[in-house]
């Protein structure tokens, strides 16, 4: 009776996370993350519950090969689940059917050969295993894949780690006392059913907050990055010197990088070339900035490198360093075979420590370049009003780098 209870209870968690994670796969569209297999998995579970209740005390029945068949099943989706949320593309319809009608083969074949005994036996035996594969693939995630939910999978590996014992237990007291180690009502089983309507209970929920975890941190990635160069947009450089400005005091300097003339390129080639030539553009900052560097696109064709812990002199070689690359790349092959190029002016700023203070160097910076446009363009300017630090290797307030404007 209280075996009975429990399974109930057993399956109308499973079958409720069925519809909570179809609901959830309906919702995110596109990158579901396994939660359509994490439903199809609960499904086949929770049916598989429902033909135990059904089918009475343990032995041969059409119900009983499907109970087990379903098992496995869901064993295999929960697994194609667990691939696809950590971005594997794993088909799950043809490996379930494979299992499925793999397993029923094999369970005639164990129950012609050695009887019923063998066929409950293969099932404790064939989970065990299964459940054991599967704490040894999260336990070597916690160094790989899933380095960034370390706590996570150890508490799942705990709590499949328990099950697999439980199985292997089952099988020894299958092999050592037959059928009748599985008596619903028998303390053993009580045990077991137990600790399945906890795992229903706390494995769910868990999937579904891994899901929402992995879900705000894209958007706030997305937040963060602008979506043609993915480079980090105003929002995303605020947050991230926000972060820097609270793990360490050292001061920060800003370049402002604005392409030059940068209309003339989408007036000749179109806004579609002009889109990639920003992007080559970012790709050309990304190299040529330091390992520390933070790059970030502030809106059209200006662009931003802000170079924590550099001097004057420093910034003003990171500058440099950029209005060269630039210069110097082929930024797009058009048809006619003709190549784009660009440069760009840089507006370098005196140093800051915190937000007020960027805010000013902004406005410095800003400055900077506009003298820079107004030099020449393809050049690199510092804010005249910052003191010159000790050793910067360009005295005076401008760098005159005055390569021809290739595009004037
Ligand atoms: P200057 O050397 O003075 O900076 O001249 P400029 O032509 O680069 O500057 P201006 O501000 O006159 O023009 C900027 C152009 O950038 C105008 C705008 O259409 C274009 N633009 C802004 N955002 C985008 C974008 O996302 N994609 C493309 N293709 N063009 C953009
Ligand atoms: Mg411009
Ligand atoms: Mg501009």
């Amino acid at each position: 009776m209280i075996a009975n209870l429990l399974v109930g209870m057993l399956c109308v968690y499973l079958l409720s996370f069925t519809v909570m994670f179809l609901l959830i796969s309906r919702r995110l569209g596109g990158e579901k993350m396994g939660t359509d297999a994490f439903a199809v998995g609960n499904l086949a579970l929770g049916s598989a519950y429902v033909l135990q209740l059904l089918e009475g005390p343990a032995g041969w029945s059409a119900m009983s090969v499907a109970n087990h068949s379903l098992t496995l099943c869901a064993l295999a989706a929960y697994s194609v689940g667990g691939a696809r949320f950590f971005g594997r593309r794993t088909p799950l319809l043809w490996p379930l059917v494979a299992v499925g009608t793999g397993y029923a083969l094999l369970q005639l074949a164990m129950h012609w050969a050695w009887g019923p005994v063998a066929r409950y036996a293969l099932l404790s035996a064939t989970c065990a295993l299964c459940f054991a594969a599967m704490v040894v693939v999260l336990v070597a995630g916690m160094r790989t894949f899933a380095r960034d939910l370390r706590g996570e999978m150890l508490v799942f590996a705990a709590l499949i780690g328990g099950i697999c014992i439980l199985n292997a237990m089952k099988l020894a007291k299958l092999l050592a006392g037959g059928l009748p180690a599985l008596d619903m009502d028998g303390r053993f089983q009580m045990i077991f059913y137990v600790y399945m309507c906890s795992l229903a209970t706390i494995i769910p929920p868990s999937i579904v907050w891994l899901v929402l975890r992995r879900l705000t941190d894209t958007l706030r990635g997305n937040a963060a990055r602008d979506p043609l160069t993915r480079l980090l947009n105003r929002r995303g450089l605020t947050e991230a010197l926000d972060a820097h400005f609270r793990r360490a005091d050292a001061c920060a300097r800003l370049l402002l990088i604005d392409v030059d003339h940068f209309k003339r390129i989408n007036d000749r080639h179109g806004h579609q070339a002009g889109d990639a030539v920003l992007c080559a553009v970012a790709d050309v900052l990304r190299g040529a900035v330091r390992k520390d560097d933070l790059v970030c696109r502030m809106g059209g064709e200006e662009f931003a490198a802000v170079c924590p812990g550099a001097d004057d002199a420093t910034a003003l070689q990171v500058a440099e360093r950029i209005r060269h690359a630039i210069a110097s790349a082929a930024m797009l092959q058009v048809a006619g075979g003709e190549t784009v190029r660009c440069t760009v002016t840089v507006g370098v700023s005196g140093s800051f420590d915190d937000q007020v203070t960027l805010a000013r160097a902004m406005q410095a910076a800003d400055a900077a370049l506009y003298r820079g446009k107004r030099g020449g363009r393809n050049r690199v300017e510092r804010d005249a009003s910052a003191p010159e630090s000790d050793g910067a290797p360009m005295a005076g307030a401008r760098i005159l780098l005055a390569a021809a404007d290739p595009l004037s």
